[in-house]
């Protein structure tokens, strides 16, 4: 039998947290010190995330680091309130709201950071490995070099204390 994804849900509660902050951006208070948070894009299209993925997919740090991901197709997901990586089509799928296709609570940079940490994951390691525990260390840890990388350090910062916080574990990130 296959364990749980027992991490699934700290893991998305901590990052709703920080999603939230990266809503607003600007400075925070961060256990005392003060940090200053970008502000994350928010998308209209499928086009516009597609767009985003690819830039990250070129990113020359990105690559070196994970040689065999390529790029990643995102679509839209009708109907499901969840977005959802499939590694064996290296898709993306994002819920959009309603039947015209306008842009849901999903269509955010967090949210695709998130699903391109799995997309990273899989190309670099054994799938079945990584199906038993895919919210686990490798994913909070890969999820936070990919922030630093693509947001920043303080953005990083943030995601790896809300993990913490949540009781998830976060290895080092920092390369
Ligand atoms: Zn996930």
């Amino acid at each position: 039998m296959a364990e749980r994804d027992t991490a699934r849900a700290l893991v998305y509660a901590a990052e709703n947290q920080w999603s939230a902050a990266l809503d607003r951006g600007g400075v925070i208070d961060f256990f005392g010190s003060k940090l200053t948070l970008p502000q994350q894009k928010q998308f209209e299209t499928i086009e516009d995330m597609q767009k985003y993925c690819n830039g990250v997919m070129v990113n020359e740090h990105v690559m070196s680091r994970y040689p065999s991901a390529g790029s990643v197709v995102v679509r839209a997901r009708a109907g499901q309130r969840m977005a959802h990586y499939e590694s064996a089509s290296k898709t993306i799928a994002i819920p959009l709201s309603g039947t015209a296709g306008e842009p849901s609570w999903a269509c955010r940079e967090s949210v695709l950071l998130h699903e391109l940490t799995h997309h990273l994951l899989f190309s670099s390691a054994d799938p079945a490995a990584i199906a038993i525990a895919i919210h686990g260390s490798a994913f909070t840890t890969s999820m936070c070099w990919l922030v630093c990388e693509v947001l920043g350090s303080e953005a990083a910062l943030v995601l790896q204390g809300a993990f913490q916080g949540s009781g998830v574990i976060v290895g080092a990130y920092v390369d």
